[in-house]
């Protein structure tokens, strides 16, 4: 996501390094290249003029810092605008005060809406939430059943037409599942509405129909990022037929330029609430400007690496292992094995090191990183015996063609993972007699 603005920006700044002051030129020039690298992310011209205005203003009233080069000021200014347009502070779901909290979401057909739907009740189920799906969206022939399967999926209740009953008009539907909410305590309700192929005045007044009868906390407008300019143009029409109070981009991965996430704030004055990175349910997040920002800038996204490192490891696991790895005493390759099963568990490897700061360089090498070479390292642990694992050292020449064997790998490829195996183990050692880390148990205090 955003790969063209990133490198273009990234190259902008890095003319910028050797110079000791800026000059006027300097900053014109270092201002149309951000333009440009903006145009090209796609991002609406009124948006560009903006950032651009401020961009200048601010870097030609750039104070002499002590701390920061022109080169690091000129990305802190650009950084600060980024979060600017992105929309600043974060903007947090709105629960009503009497549950239930009612979420209705709006946008084109294909945007990804019902995905979403699913995305969104896991996200608030995994935050002790109780969502109930509704499905308001009668006119495609599978909807239904399409929102029965994403609700299973994200393991939520689904509320749909009983025949006889209201089946045909979802504003019925709509008002209904309120009451079937209130009934079974379900806090929040997320209403699924139908999309079509273009703007047209029926769907708007459809939606906008359903607003009217349930009254929801919150009207999201989900937008496809990678159908570029025209998610403005959606958006205002959206923002004008039914209203909106936040928007959801879907499809961010699939965007290198990303220009719509710049512009819809910017243009509809509505914040974007979540992000959807990919097709899997667990591909969704809230929308962080600070940290997108830092994103697009190169500067990582440590703080979701974080959070999701969170999410996925129990805390005394966490600590166990932490332990071992501080004093590098008792690390087998039975942990070495456990270990690289956690690092799996948090997602594709190319996720986990494309938030890491300064990987942008290194884009290449890291869409070339296969899971599967970690799953083959897991399966030449697995083919040693419980001795072997607790022990390497023991693992002979014979041993070796063994373990290849029963892997279906080359003796090679099992020397190499031995080897460095006691590379990491020694490195450990090092580590704890050395420096240590702070606060962590085996570590210095
Ligand atoms: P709806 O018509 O708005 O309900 O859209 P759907 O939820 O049916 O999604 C349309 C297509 O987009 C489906 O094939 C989804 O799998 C896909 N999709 C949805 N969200 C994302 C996303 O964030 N990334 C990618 N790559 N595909 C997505």
């Amino acid at each position: 996501m955003f790969e063209t603005l990133s490198d273009r920006l990234t190259s902008v700044f890095s003319s910028l390094r050797s110079k000791g002051r800026l000059s006027e030129a300097d900053i014109d020039a270092t201002c149309r290249e951000i333009r440009i690298a903006l145009l090209e992310a796609d991002v609406a011209l009124p948006v560009v003029r903006t950032f651009v205005a401020q961009v200048k203003e601010r870097a030609r009233g750039a104070e002499v810092s002590q701390a920061l080069n022109p080169a690091q000021q000129v990305v802190k200014i650009v950084n600060d605008e980024l979060v600017e347009i992105l929309g600043g502070e974060t903007r947090r779901l709105r629960y009503a005060k009497n549950p239930p909290t009612v979420i209705m979401l709006a946008g084109l057909q294909g945007a990804g809406k019902t995905t979403l739907a699913g995305k969104l009740a896991r996200w608030l189920r995994e935050q002790n939430h109780t969502p109930l799906l509704v499905a308001a969206d009668l006119q495609r022939p599978n909807a239904v059943q399409q929102l029965s399967v994403v609700a299973e999926r994200a393991g939520v209740a689904v509320f749909a037409p009983e025949p006889g009953n209201g089946v045909g008009d979802p504003i019925v539907v709509a008002r209904q599942s309120i009451e079937h909410a209130k009934r079974q305590q379900h806090d929040v309700v997320i209403i699924d509405t139908a999309g079509r192929l273009g703007i047209d005045q029926e769907l708007m007044k459809q939606a906008a129909d359903i607003r009217d009868a349930v009254s929801p906390d919150e009207v999201l407008f989900v937008v496809d990022a990678m159908i570029g300019q025209d998610a403005v143009s959606t958006a205002q029409a959206f923002m004008e037929g039914v209203g909106f109070d936040g928007v959801v981009l879907t499809k961010l991965d699939g965007d290198a330029r990303g220009g719509a996430a710049l512009s819809v704030r910017h243009i509809t004055g509505r914040p974007i609430m979540f992000a959807s990175t990919g097709e899997k349910l667990e591909d969704f997040d809230a929308f962080h400007p600070d940290r997108m920002a830092s994103r697009i800038l190169d500067m990582g996204d440590i703080l979701t690496l974080i959070e999701q490192a969170q999410k996925t490891f129990d805390e005394q696991e966490a600590a166990k292992m932490a332990g071992k790895l501080t004093s590098g005493e008792g690390f087998t390759l039975e942990d070495f094995l456990e270990q690289m099963m956690m690092v799996r568990k948090m997602g594709p490897i190319k996720n986990l090191l494309g938030m890491m700061p300064g990987m942008g360089q290194m884009r290449d090498q890291i869409n070339q990183v296969d899971d599967r070479d970690l799953d083959r390292v897991a399966a030449i642990i697995r083919s040693m015996t419980p001795g072997e694992r607790q022990n390497p050292k023991m693992i002979d020449g014979s041993r070796r063609a063994r373990i290849a064997k029963g892997s279906g790998v080359t003796v090679t490829e099992v020397n190499n993972l031995v080897v460095r195996f006691f590379d990491a183990q020694k490195m450990m050692k090092r580590m704890a007699g050395g420096m240590g880390i702070p606060g962590m148990p085996g570590g210095r205090k």
